[in-house]
């Protein structure tokens, strides 16, 4: 029976570490820390960056414990891409973006700090550069303000 993954695992270097149930976005999940939710479904989760690079920077996780896109299965793939699309969309709509950056980092060499596979939204301004990555906590009352209006656009 089909695993979900079509492939053989790539790994990366010698040995690419497992995954660690500890992670700052696992912990989010299952509710131990706090997150500005935008969208959750059986299969994924959306929340704001804390540091975001744009006003709307949003991250879409999968439920299920993967590190990378390398690991994880493509019954899981499928939903991430899905939910990155309908918040994308939201972002546009709410933040009048004219264009979105979408990010996604895997290990330390290709950028990835937080170890729980994750897809970032980055509605974008023409001429607005992006702000450096972690450069800054945002205000926690215009987080809030901002999921809701992100959650209600997508509702709609
Ligand atoms: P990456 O692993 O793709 O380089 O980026 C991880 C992202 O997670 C960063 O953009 C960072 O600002 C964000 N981040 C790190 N810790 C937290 C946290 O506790 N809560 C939220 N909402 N975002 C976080």
């Amino acid at each position: 029976m089909s695993s979900g993954n079509d492939v053989l695992m790539p790994t990366l270097g010698s040995a690419m570490p497992s995954y660690d149930p500890n992670n700052i976005f696992a912990k989010i999940l299952r509710g131990e820390l706090p997150a500005h939710k935008v969208y959750e479904d059986e299969r994924t989760f959306a929340f704001l960056d804390i540091m975001p690079r744009a006003p709307g920077h949003t991250l879409v996780i999968p439920k299920a414990s993967a590190r990378t896109i390398l690991d994880i299965a493509t019954d899981d793939l499928v939903p991430l891409i899905k939910t990155t699309q309908k918040v994308a969309r939201a972002a546009v709509k709410v933040f009048g973006g004219d264009g979105l950056t979408i990010q996604q980092f895997n290990e330390p060499a290709g950028g990835q700090v937080v170890f729980h596979l994750h897809v970032h939204v980055i509605p974008r301004q023409n001429g607005v550069a992006l702000k450096p990555a972690g450069s800054a906590m945002a205000d926690s009352g215009v987080l809030s303000e901002q999921a809701l209006r992100l959650a209600a656009a997508l509702q709609s």
